[in-house]
């Protein structure tokens, strides 16, 4: 019997407050490689998993979610590690599973866009996508999560068929959908494809990734409105725009891309993170989250934004005990900081 409320439990009650990007920061530390974003790092350096699920988690984060993320037969195909299939997908939960149990944190697992399905081939490419998510699913149940997410789905169909091998292990499901377009590429807009899935039973459905906060979150009140089921959004942090409203887009002026490891210059400050945490909650998202490029100052703020304190809360800033701009900055100190003034 589970000792702490579940996901639906606490959707009931309040905000639940999610944390991913585990890929990108993970990269940029050193342990993932870009390009294939295979998550090795599960098998290959634990502890530094270990410590990332720990920040998000000090951070506020209420679900760990397990690092499967590209983790599937024909991700680990690609860099020849296919023998790892099972134990990587298993040690993923066990390590989320380790770090959830020092705080009250749920424990997710994770299938998503495979890149396999196509809907101009659906029957055979179906059958495929549908041995990889039963194999990662199961897994995921055999060691114990308690719920699936399958994310970054940018087909209808391969949304369904997630949801269909999750109902298949009884578990609760959420299915954000995420792509670079404005629509799926099966045709469906965002809201047809979420009031779908809720017609076929997913728990949660919503929106994640390639959208950075201002180009999801007026999404996301359309799917609010379109769906009585609950709505998760988890943008990456990037200033995304009108023109350039999926983070593939983004570029600085004589560059041809800054996808998916340049892209720096445009990245959310953990303010308009907290911002946009309170906006989704006034807008009635259950559960808010953060995607690729996130990292634990985002996750802290946008927890502080919903009025919660965190563990790393005690580290949270104190700009008034700084001596260059805090409340109490020596005169000679004001004069040095001065030469800035002068240049307004
Ligand atoms: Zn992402």
């Amino acid at each position: 019997m589970p000792t702490q409320p579940g996901l639906l439990d606490r959707l009931s009650r309040r905000v639940v407050l999610g944390a991913e990007g585990y890929v990108f920061e993970l990269e940029r530390r050193g342990y993932i490689k870009a390009g294939p974003f295979v998550p090795e790092v599960v098998l290959d350096y634990p502890a530094a998993l270990r410590e990332l699920h720990r920040e998000f988690l000090r951070a506020g984060a209420e679900v760990m979610v397990a690092l499967t993320y590209y983790g599937d037969r024909e991700k680990l195909k690609t860099i020849g590690r296919e023998g790892d299939l099972e134990a990587l997908n298993r040690q993923a939960v066990r390590l989320a599973k380790e770090i959830a149990a020092e705080g009250e944190a749920l424990v997710a697992g994770n299938i998503c866009n495979t890149w396999v399905y196509d809907h101009n081939d659906k029957q055979a490419t179906s059958k495929k996508v549908r041995q990889i998510y039963t194999e990662q699913v199961g897994w995921a149940v055999d060691e114990g999560v308690d719920f699936i997410i399958a994310e970054t789905l940018d087909y209808l169909g391969e949304g369904l068929l997630a949801l269909e091998v999750i109902q298949e292990f009884g578990l609760p499901a959420m299915v954000p959908f995420g792509s670079a377009h404005d629509r799926l590429r099966d045709g469906y807009s965002f809201v047809e494809a979420c009031k779908i899935m809720e017609q076929e039973g997913a728990q949660v459905v919503g929106l994640n990734c390639s959208r950075g906060p201002a180009t999801m979150l007026p999404l996301l009140q359309d799917i609010r409105q379109a769906v009585s089921c609950y709505v998760a959004a988890q943008p990456v942090p990037y200033r995304t725009t009108p023109e350039q409203f999926a983070f593939q887009a983004l570029k600085e002026p004589g560059h041809e891309r800054s996808f998916p490891i340049a892209l720096e210059p445009f990245l959310c400050t953990r303010f308009e993170m907290a911002d946009f945490a309170l906006q989704a909650c006034q807008a009635g998202v259950n559960y808010i989250g953060i995607c690729c490029g996130g990292a634990p100052h985002h996750v802290r703020a946008m927890a502080e934004a919903l009025g919660r304190t965190t563990p790393a809360s005690r580290y949270s800033p104190a700009l008034d005990l700084h001596p260059m701009i805090g409340a109490h900055v020596k005169q000679k100190d004001q004069q040095f900081l001065g030469f800035w003034k002068d240049k307004e």
